[in-house]
């Protein structure tokens, strides 16, 4: 039994560094925190694994949220999704894992929460596009780029969570 952990602790690092290490930009939307879920959303990464990089409660200005979404600058609902993610403090998250930006897209559930699987954060604690509760980044590369655009130097912290040979053989 010794042996095996052993051999977890002196390999892990390998075995880390030859797998896709990724970062999400997670972030509770106001409606999240208004309605105190914001334990309940963060508990769900944490249990499955993922590594908690920064966090941070934030009064986001009307330009950084048009630098976020400005891909989505020419849809009709543009100005609505700006003055509902400006209307009161949200959660500013990033997360490192393998493979963490697909799976916190499944851990999240479809953009709208009516069509979203139970289990799934909006399947389970919403009914509504325009109050969909959580953001994740769609990409590896928007993942950097987000966690770039809300989280200063300093912010974000390194670690070895004390689980990290208990999670990966
Ligand atoms: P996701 O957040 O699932 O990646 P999108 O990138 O398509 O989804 O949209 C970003 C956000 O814009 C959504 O999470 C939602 O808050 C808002 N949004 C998208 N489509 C609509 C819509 N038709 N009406 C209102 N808000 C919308």
């Amino acid at each position: 039994k010794n042996r095996n952990l052993n051999k977890t602790h002196i390999f892990l690092p390998h075995l880390v560094a030859s797998m896709e290490v990724e970062e999400s930009y997670i972030m509770i939307k106001p409606d999240g925190v208004q309605r105190g879920l914001v334990g309940e959303i963060i508990s769900r990464f944490e249990k499955k694994g993922f590594k908690l990089k920064g966090l941070k409660l934030f009064q986001c200005p009307q330009d950084l949220a048009e630098e976020h979404y400005k891909d989505l600058s020419s849809k009709p609902f543009f100005p609505k999704l700006i003055s509902y993610i400006t209307s009161g403090p949200v959660v500013c998250m990033a997360w490192e894992g393998v493979g963490v930006v697909a799976s916190a897209r499944k851990l999240i559930g479809a953009t709208n929460p009516l069509q979203a699987e139970p289990g799934t954060i909006r399947g389970d604690l919403a009914v509504q596009t325009g109050r969909n509760v959580v953001h994740g980044s769609d990409s590896p590369e928007n993942g950097q780029r987000e966690i770039a655009l809300w989280f200063k130097e300093g912010e974000l912290a390194d670690w070895t969570p004390a689980q990290a040979p208990w999670l990966v053989e």
